[in-house]
């Protein structure tokens, strides 16, 4: 009897132990097939986020928040996905959107080439040509250009505002505090002859001025506080020196923004600060083969210097002839920065 009794027990034993096998071995292929859907998933995922981090990668700066952001939600839904196949896709989905955070990586690559803070315009004039140009012919009906001075008053300035009236046209100024202490009379003519006032600062000097958001602001209203005081009259449009790339990183622009600064860089460099000494004609052709290919209003950059006063007769004509209007910036347009 008990020998009898033994043997079906052996046989379950055995049936168990095959059975066990049985489920092992297929919970093994279904792991094996689920990880296969993931890699799969996880591929394409990253090709579809491809034009979300170009997209990203234009904004510039604040980017890297939202990446870290992003890159912890990304790893949980990863460890889920393990063993459960038939949620994968829905998982793998949703991370399309998280995604990008691979990209910040490639933007560093983007920094160098503005890494110097001279007024290099190449780099910065696609960035600026992206954003729709609100202002083109708003004020009438015909093309407009901004032709902007900074760094003066300068002994050069009165010819440069000879040759504007002369023209029958406005421009704005960006004025140091030191400059407009030393030419009085200049900032006066200046307001005077109805163009723009802009605020440049006081030392013009990047490691000073840029030492934090602070400074800069710092400087921006001891240059106001002196031009109210010689010429009567205070503004709120201001251009840093060797304009907002790349120095202006997100802690700066977020506080300009909050001073009520409005803060314009430019879109057409004449490239007269490029040396000591630039010749006229170079001046000249620098600023009209730019404005050519220019799909949007020109804000273009000059300074108060000998040769400018000397390409701008050829400058003036030119615009004009193209059907140009030249005016002054003012608060109610939207600013040309390098930023957006
Ligand atoms: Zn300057």
């Amino acid at each position: 009897m008990q020998q009898i009794n033994k043997k079906p027990r052996k046989r379950k034993g055995i049936m168990m132990a095959v059975l066990s096998l049985f489920v092992l071995t297929g919970l093994y292929g279904a792991l094996e097939y689920g990880k296969g859907n993931q890699v799969q998933h996880a591929k394409t995922t990253e090709k579809e986020n491809r034009p979300l981090d170009l997209a990203a990668t234009d904004d510039g700066e604040p980017e890297p928040i939202d990446v870290e952001r992003e890159a912890g939600t990304e790893v949980e839904p990863v460890e889920q996905q393990g063993g459960k196949q038939p949620e994968q896709q829905v998982s793998t989905e949703q991370k399309p959107d998280k995604k990008p955070p691979a990209e910040p990586s490639k933007k560093p690559p983007e920094q160098p080439a503005g890494e110097k803070p001279q007024p290099s315009v190449p780099i910065k004039q696609p960035e600026v040509e992206k954003r729709p140009d609100p202002q083109g012919t708003k004020q009438t009906g015909q093309q407009v250009a901004y032709l902007t001075f900074d760094d003066g008053p300068t002994p050069f300035t009165p010819q440069i505002l000879d040759l504007l009236k002369a023209a029958d046209v406005k421009a704005t100024f960006f004025l140091l505090s030191g400059q407009i202490e030393r030419y009085p009379d200049v900032a006066k003519r200046i307001v005077a002859e109805g163009h723009a006032v802009g605020l440049h600062g006081v030392t013009h000097v990047a490691s000073k001025i840029y030492r934090s958001p602070q400074t800069v602001l710092q400087e921006m209203d001891t240059c106001n506080d002196v031009l109210q005081k010689i010429t009567g009259v205070r503004t709120d449009l201001i251009r840093v020196p060797f304009g907002s790339y790349p120095h202006l990183t997100l802690p700066y622009r977020e506080a300009i923004a909050h001073s009520g600064y409005q803060l314009w860089d430019w879109n057409v460099d004449s490239t007269d600060s490029s040396a000591l000494s630039v010749p006229s004609d170079q001046i000249y052709r620098q600023v009209i083969e730019q404005v050519t290919h220019l799909k949007h209003s020109p804000v273009i950059l000059f300074h108060d210097k000998k040769t400018t006063s000397e390409a701008l007769p050829g400058i003036l004509q030119q615009l004009q002839a193209k059907g140009y209007g030249m005016h002054r910036l003012s608060s109610d347009l939207p600013p040309v920065t390098f930023w957006n």
